[in-house]
């Protein structure tokens, strides 16, 4: 497994495989990697023969005040898990390779950017979607596989790759989640024992919106307000957002119908967590 830390390095690599007739699959990642990177990378090796895994905690995603300097990076764990998972080259560039001048340029998707996540992050969403058409610049992989963890991510990337007529695939991965129902997450481990065990109430108030519109219910803000309930067991969460959209436009849905995005954003302590679960309603 190549490790690169230069784009010229993991362009010959690329350019090396292409040569040989591979089909290019790129895994973007901020590394601390686990089971839910994993099973990106299964998906990605299944559909493609070089599969890359970029590993850069990008700064340009981040607000002042959140967790860029303390985010882990545990780069050996992290080579390990791609050797195991079959990764055929690694991207860990260094932020002075990835932004090596004044950042002048930058790709905005505009709407879907601003309801959920991106009301309390602003900027967040143009700091992903730059590094996202850099990197698939940089790698030009056929297909890049995102996980629907991040579910808006996925919406304003697949958004950014039509309107751009940028020539790839997305490819949205299933959540991986722990025993307890809570989504998988580099940020986990910021938890303490007991906000660890706090934090299956928000995958529960998610499982409850499913079981109330199983049973009929249609009513967003009826809907809400019992997730809302369900949050409130656990004294110690601060819900940021509790909201049903559109799962393609991201606009609040009410009553339910179609394809909706269920999704929650909360803080237990300073550690702040999302989840989702999607719903076709007919
Ligand atoms: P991150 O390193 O947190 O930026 O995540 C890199 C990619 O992994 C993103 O496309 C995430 O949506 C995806 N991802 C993170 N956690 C999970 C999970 N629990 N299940 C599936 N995909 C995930």
């Amino acid at each position: 497994m190549l490790v690169a830390e230069t784009i010229g390095e993991i362009r010959r690599n690329v350019r090396q495989a292409r040569t040989e007739g591979k089909t290019m699959g790129l895994v973007p990642t901020m590394g601390a990697l686990h089971a839910g990177h994993a099973s990106l990378v299964e998906v990605a090796r299944a559909r493609c023969d070089h599969v890359v895994v970029s590993i850069f905690v990008n700064p340009t995603q981040f607000g002042p005040g959140e967790d860029l300097e303390k985010y882990p990076r545990p780069l050996e764990k992290d080579l390990e898990l791609c050797r195991a998972h079959g990764v055929a080259a690694v991207f860990a560039p260094t932020p002075a390779e990835m932004y090596p001048r004044e950042k002048l340029t930058w790709v905005t998707v505009e709407k879907l950017t601003t309801p959920l996540c991106g009301r309390s992050r602003p900027g967040h969403f143009r700091g992903v979607t730059t590094v996202c058409a850099k990197l698939f610049n940089i790698v030009g992989p056929d297909v890049a596989f995102f996980g629907q963890k991040d579910a808006q991510q996925a919406v304003v990337i697949r958004r950014m790759v039509a309107d751009l007529n940028l020539p790839l695939e997305i490819v949205i991965c299933p959540t991986v989640r722990e025993p307890d129902g809570l989504a998988v997450s580099s940020r986990n481990q910021y938890l303490n024992p007991q906000q660890r065990r706090d934090a299956a109430i928000i995958y529960q108030s998610l499982e409850k919106c499913r079981t109330l519109v199983e049973a009929g219910a249609r009513d967003a803000d009826e809907i809400r307000a019992q997730m809302q309930a369900t949050l409130a067991q656990v004294p110690a969460l601060e819900a940021e957002y509790v909201e049903i959209v559109d799962a393609e436009t991201l606009r609040p849905v009410d009553p339910l119908a179609g394809k909706v995005l269920v999704a929650i954003a909360a803080h237990l302590g300073a550690t702040r967590l999302i989840d989702n679960i999607s719903l076709d309603i007919r």
